[in-house]
């Protein structure tokens, strides 16, 4: 050999004894555990995980060299890149950083003792998704990418130096054992700074030790990454040699292809075998040349010209930044602020939410946004955008913001509150360009098939509502919270109504279709579409052909309380008392008012004592009520039936007291159904004083059953279902004639010697389907959902 072989790698190093043997954390070794012992087939992701964590080590180092020069004096004669090697004899694959490196101290907590937020995540996770290769691939995304180097190895070696540690430490761990040692390298500080990952491959992974794989999957994994990264390839020769000159040295210029990064350490090996012709008398030998291939351009995207990217280029770099293989962009908005501050951006729309984001709290994504100066890499936790945005990824890199200040200082600026500002605009404007460039799709079209015959296919939603069912609760909590844009965020809602036939539309959209006198904007909330289709209120609009917005989500109404109106017009539950047509003769109905409320004020008396407790009060509709013959609404103050049971689910889960939530009711009579005026008839005179009544009993169960039914009609639960039950079977008793309610006396049939009959509860006269269980509001029975 007449150069030295390729680097040392720590293949065959043996731990030395007194080596600290530490235990892995209990959940990463539980995870350790499923890692190596799966089947996944998409075994690539360890190579863009080691790719990654090198390139953070990368950035790292640099943000440190620039805010903190003192420590980093002389480190930076080092150059930042990436190294890739592979040993298809020893069975191993090595990837070096010269990046931060990590000191004996942190090599231990991160590598195993203590353990990341979303090591639980990660199992939970691989769990539901049984043998799913993409659970897998998104192991970057809970923090614990490290470890999918056992998908391909059962035995992981990492070397490593810090610029805070003056000596360089090795970790390692085979198969996956609950523990790995720690000890300083025998070999020195052979790395400068940075970290050295050897691979000891499984069997069934040979194939990351061929050169043609590695160099097709690190290229892909490296495209976007801002430093050199480069692969070691090893080409072999056919050289003539001269007769004289027996062992002569090869030129050196014989370089491999594609060098591009090349930093002066190409090696070249002469093989032993000279070979002979017969014929010409010329001999040859063997020549293997070593080289590093650059594999990536290293240009920032988002420095590039638009029209010089190419979608997939876009997709390709929004798989670098959400850490995952399998969801795409949705769309994305790249562009260049200019002003006062300038600063380059590409923004993302997800497809999907990660994994580990939750509507509940709506923390913002892990690392969503990348601040950069001036290409360096600042950091990823400056939540650059609100809260409820916080799904949105992408970068920003201005040249405006100085290098050199710590992350403290930066998050304060001045120049990054205004970046912020424009951040919220441009993302707004970016979902708001979504929804008008998918206003056309979705549409059901009608095919033909090869016979001719006309097939409906499937109405598919259009990307943006596709888009909106995901992240609506985003939308409508930045509808809440952020009042500058209120306006625009508003105009990105979306509703099912009466007449949308299943359709999302927006408010633009309803107001298209309002009547020409409608000065209010009807709405009305219910656990789903298909409980409010039901409501009675709906009646006398769907009569009227006024449309109506299904308020679904729980956000919904505790939103539309804080806005109140849009473009003028104000929110109307159609649920409260309050709800007036304005297509109606004005006089006349007043007049109608004064003669319903004196005709049925005995009425109205008796109810409001008689609900004391459950209604707040009692009184002649103000409107039709169609069929129905009472109704219970919310006062004007009070809570609708669909608040009322989202705060009750609510109260019950946190154990609080749910009575509070009972009270503004309003019992609204129907004057022209005969029950009501049955009732009317048998209630007690209007009386002075406070006197009790003398009620028939049949009239006060009727004025009971009454009530529950104008609850149930409301959309409010029952408040004694028992008392309810016992006036049903009253009812039942009467109408079958009975004399009691007494059971039966328990039969006692002698012993047969046959088997059995099978008794067939099916056709036994009891149809399940006779029963409308649905107006029972069996959702408030599962308050604890
Ligand atoms: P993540 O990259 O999401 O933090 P990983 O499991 O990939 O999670 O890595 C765990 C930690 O190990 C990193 O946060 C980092 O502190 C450390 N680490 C991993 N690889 C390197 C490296 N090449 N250089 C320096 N530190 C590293
Ligand atoms: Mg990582």
């Amino acid at each position: 050999m007449l150069a030295q072989a390729a680097d040392d790698v720590a293949s065959t190093m043996v731990p030395p004894e007194g080596a600290e043997k530490y235990a892995f954390e209990a959940e990463v070794h539980r995870m350790m555990d499923i890692v190596v012992n799966s089947l996944y087939q998409n075994k690539d992701v360890f190579l863009r995980e080691l790719i990654s964590n090198a390139s953070d080590a990368l950035d790292k180092f640099r943000y440190l060299a620039l805010t903190e020069p003192d420590t980093y004096k002389g480190e930076e004669e080092i150059p930042l890149q990436v190294k890739i090697q592979y040993d298809a004899d020893e069975h191993t694959l090595t990837i070096r950083d010269t990046g931060v490196g990590m000191t004996h101290d942190e090599m231990v907590e991160n590598l195993g003792t203590v353990a990341r937020s979303g090591t639980t995540k990660f199992i939970q996770s691989l769990k539901e998704s049984g043998n799913d290769d993409s659970a897998m691939s998104q192991i970057g995304q809970f923090g614990v990418g490290f470890y999918s180097t056992f998908l391909v190895a059962d035995r992981v070696t990492v070397a490593s130096k810090n610029p805070r540690d003056d000596a360089q430490h090795v970790w390692e761990s085979e198969n996956a054992s609950s523990s790995f040692v720690v000890y300083p390298d025998p070999r020195g500080n052979t790395l400068g700074r940075g970290t050295e990952i050897t691979l000891h491959l499984k069997e069934d992974s040979l194939e990351y030790a061929d050169p043609n794989r590695l160099r097709e999957l690190a290229q892909h994994y490296s495209e976007f990454v801002m430093h050199p990264i480069s692969l070691r390839t090893t080409s072999t020769m056919e050289v003539e040699i001269e007769d004289e000159e027996e062992e002569a040295t090869p030129e050196t210029t014989e370089e491999a292809k594609e060098t591009k990064g090349d930093d002066g350490d190409d090696e070249i090996e002469v093989g032993d075998d000279e070979s002979e012709t017969e014929e010409k008398p010329k001999k040859t030998k063997e020549v293997t040349t070593h080289s590093w291939d650059v594999l990536n351009t290293n240009q920032a995207i988002w420095t590039r010209e638009k029209e010089d990217i190419s979608d997939d280029e876009y997709q390709a770099f929004w798989q670098v930044l959400a850490h995952e293989a399998t969801s795409n962009a949705t769309s994305w908005s790249h562009f260049n602020a200019e002003g006062n501050i300038n600063f380059k951006s590409i923004l993302y729309l997800p497809d999907d939410l990660p994994p580990t984001y939750s509507y509940t709290n709506m923390e913002p994504v892990q690392g969503a946004l990348r601040l950069y100066v001036r290409k360096v890499l600042i950091g990823d936790e400056f939540n650059l955008l609100p809260k409820y945005l916080g799904f949105i990824r992408g970068v920003v890199d201005s040249d405006d913001l100085p290098l050199n200040v710590n992350r403290e200082t930066l998050q304060e600026s001045k120049i990054l509150s205004v970046i912020k500002k424009k951040l919220v605009r441009k993302a707004i404007e970016m979902i708001r360009q979504l929804a008008k460039d998918s206003e056309d799709e979705g549409q059901s079209e009608a095919e033909i098939d090869e016979e001719g015959n006309v097939i409906e296919t499937e109405e598919k939603d259009s990307r943006y509502i596709a888009f909106y069912r995901k992240f609506s609760p985003n939308i409508k909590l930045g509808v809440v919270e952020d009042e500058p844009n209120r306006g625009k965020l508003m105009k990105l809602l979306r509703f099912q109504t009466s007449k949308s036939d299943g359709k999302m539309i927006s408010l633009a959209a309803y107001f298209d279709n309002m009547k020409e006198w409608q000065e209010e904007i009807y709405v009305l909330g219910g656990a789903s579409a298909e409980e409010i289709e039901k409501s009675p209120f709906l009646e006398t609009f769907r009569d009227k052909d006024v449309e109506v917005i299904y308020l679904t989500d729980s956000i919904d109404e505790y939103m539309l309380r804080q806005v109140r109106d849009h473009e003028k017009k104000k929110f109307v539950q159609i649920s409260s008392e309050s709800v007036k047509f304005k297509d109606e003769d004005e006089d006349l109905i007043k007049r109608r008012e004064k003669a319903y409320k004196n005709t049925f004020k005995p009425l109205t008396k008796w109810l409001r004592k008689l609900y004391t407790g459950s209604i707040l009060r009692v009184q002649v509709a103000r409107r039709s009520l169609g069929s129905v013959p009472a109704i219970v609404t919310s006062s004007d103050f009070g809570n609708s039936a669909n608040m009322e049971r989202i705060l009750r689910a609510q109260a019950f889960q946190h154990g609080m007291d749910q009575s509070s939530f009972l009270a503004l009711k309003v019992f609204e009579l129907n004057p022209r159904h005969p029950l009501v005026k049955k009732l009317l008839d048998g209630c007690p005179p209007e009386e002075e004083g406070d006197e009790p009544f003398e009620v028939a009993p049949d009239i006060l169960d009727a004025a009971w059953m009454l009530h529950d039914m104008a609850m149930l009609n409301g959309g409010f639960p029952i408040s004694d279902p028992e008392a309810h039950n016992q006036r049903l079977l009253k009812v039942l008793r009467a109408q079958f004639s009975l004399d009691s309610l007494d059971l039966e006396p328990e039969i006692d049939p002698p012993v047969e010697e046959d088997e059995a009959p099978e008794i067939d509860f099916t056709s036994d006269g009891i149809n399940m389907e006779d029963f409308d269980l649905d107006s029972l509001n069996l959702d408030d029975l599962d308050m604890g959902a």
